[in-house]
């Protein structure tokens, strides 16, 4: 009936405020700050971490292509230097073949090897065995009386293979000159096609090392000329102990060469087991193959001082940016832990309020609407129902015989009986603009707009008659229980009355219904 109950008032206000509270208050996200702080410290993480990788794979290519390269050159280098001297060879032994071996020759053989000799710096010596072995010409001067070779390598391969092409043996050290020598050499036939002795040519290893040493490869870089029976022919930092040996077990036989010709790879040293950057190449026409490496170790120095300079950088960038996170995650932690207090405060100053608003419009006894509201609300319903020419009554209620109540049973049990009959009255008026208030001491009210004064008759009946069958004992009331007596009146729009007036009225009919003998309901005329 459009008139809202204290309740109601109070709940809307609640209402209010809730509403206001979730508008007005915005709680900064902590977890989001963090989340973000978070996502941008691994990305940049990730970002420097990817960067390196990149680089330091970049560095590593950059050196396997500047290895080839130089593998191609020292290959070209080896190639031209041998085939000078091989070409030589080819020319000996050709003379030889079409020519014989006689006293006579030997003697001009030897001039020649000696002035072709001076020609190259590469060449050590120029030489002929017999097919005994024997020392029949040297570029170096006389034979030595007795010398034999047939107990050097390339003498055993010639004499045992009817191969024509030229054969690099092991390097070994000069019996003429005890310097350390690589051989070329090439089998001469008797014009039967019989074994008919070697020709040789010698290339001092210092022409090759010389070139070799003056590259730069770092403290632990390598180039290697090797045979292709897996013999050490001269190496790069030069030790006598390693001239000849087999590095047939390293990766160079093992993995690169069953690949190709040339190529670059990181792989493992069998020499000295430190891991290098590669390039390697066969040289053409001959059976060698360069092979050039540089520490890989060596190599990503630069990149690892690069790299170790820019984590710091970005360590640094990282590290502020915690720095300035953690505090204003902090900020925003008690920017929040004040905003919680400040609502917390709000809430508890609402729950006092809606107290406070309760004790001054509801009695505390009976928990009905109290003498302040109702003179409120009676104001107001008055006006209503003058202005809309509504019916609007009123019902007056006074307990019988109370006073006698108190004194027969205590105030104790009399406020307990008072509690019961406003418990009564208010189940009694359903609907949801009626007011039931406590007036006063036994003294109690009901406002019922929009009911004529037969409504509120039926409406005070029914209360009495359920306050009468509550049963409270009374043995000085009127049935040996507690009952009420009623006056009722109907307030007419057209008059000019005012609440006392409509109070006074049904004050007046509650009188007759007392002086009537009481437990009874009666209508104002
Ligand atoms: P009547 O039938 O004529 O109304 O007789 P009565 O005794 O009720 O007479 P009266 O109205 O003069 O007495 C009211 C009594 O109600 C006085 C007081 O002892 C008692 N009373 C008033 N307020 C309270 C209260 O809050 N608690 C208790 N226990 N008793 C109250
Ligand atoms: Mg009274
Ligand atoms: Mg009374």
């Amino acid at each position: 009936m459009g008139h809202p109950s204290v309740k109601d008032r109070i709940e809307q206000s609640r209402h209010g405020v809730a509403l206001f509270a979730e508008q007005s208050v915005t709680r900064l996200k902590v977890r989001s700050v963090v989340f973000l702080l978070l996502a941008v410290c691994l990305s940049m993480t990730a970002i420097v971490i990817w960067e390196a990788w990149n680089s330091r794979q970049y560095h590593l290519r950059d050196k396997e292509v500047a290895m080839s390269n130089l593998a191609q050159t020292l290959a070209s280098q080896a190639q031209a230097s041998i085939k000078q001297a091989d070409t030589l060879l080819f020319t000996l032994v050709d003379r030889l073949e079409n020519d014989g071996i006689t006293q006579g020759q030997v003697a001009r053989l030897e001039r020649l090897l000696t002035a072709q000799r001076s020609e190259l710096s590469q060449i050590h010596g120029l030489f002929v065995y017999d097919e005994q072995g024997r020392w029949i010409a040297n570029s170096n001067g006389a034979v030595m009386p007795g010398a034999n070779n047939a107990d050097r390598e390339y003498f055993i391969f010639h004499r045992d293979h009817p191969d024509r092409g030229p054969h690099i043996g092991p390097s070994i050290k000069s019996r003429s000159t005890g310097e350390w020598i690589m051989t070329v050499s090439r089998r001469v036939n008797h014009p039967d096609g019989s074994f008919a002795g070697v020709a040789l040519v010698t290339l001092y290893l210092s022409h090759f090392l010389a070139l070799y040493d003056s590259i730069d490869m770092g403290h632990n870089g390598v180039i290697n000329l090797i045979a292709d029976d897996a013999s050490i022919v001269v190496r790069r930092p030069f030790k006598e102990v390693e001239v000849g040996s087999s590095v047939a077990k390293g990766p160079l036989f093992t993995q690169l060469l069953p690949k190709g010709d040339s190529g670059t790879a990181t792989v493992r040293s069998y020499v000295d087991g430190i891991e290098r950057v590669v390039g390697f190449r066969r040289v053409e026409g001959y059976p060698l193959i360069i092979f050039a490496a540089l520490e890989k170790e060596e190599v990503l120095a630069g990149w690892r001082e690069q790299a170790l300079l820019s984590a710091g950088i970005v360590s640094l960038f990282l590290g502020f940016l915690l720095v300035f996170g953690y505090r204003l995650i902090r900020l925003m932690k008690q920017q929040n832990h004040v905003q919680s207090v400040l609502l917390d405060a709000r809430e508890k100053l609402i729950e006092v309020n809606r107290s406070l608003e309760l004790l001054a419009l509801e009695d505390a006894l009976t928990g009905l609407s109290n003498r302040r509201q109702f003179d409120l609300f009676i104001l107001a319903e008055m006006g209503r129902a003058r202005r809309s020419q509504t019916h609007l009554a009123l019902l007056m209620i006074d307990v019988d015989h109370f006073k006698s109540f108190n004194d027969l049973y205590g105030h104790v049990a009399g406020d307990e009986s008072l509690r019961s009959i406003s418990a009564i009255i208010s189940d009694h008026i359903k609907r949801p603009g009626d007011l039931a208030a406590r007036y006063g001491g036994e003294e109690f009210t009901v406002v019922l707009p929009g009911t004529d004064y037969v409504g509120a008759f039926l409406v005070a009946e029914k209360i009495r008659r359920a306050v009468q069958q509550a049963g409270i004992a009374h043995s000085g009331g009127v049935e040996g229980t507690v009952t009420v007596s009623l006056g009722v009146c109907a307030y007419n729009p057209a008059s000019q009355d005012r609440p006392n007036d409509l109070v006074a009225a049904a004050d007046k009919a509650l009188y007759v219904a007392k002086a009537s003998g009481r437990n009874m309901s009666v209508i104002a005329n």
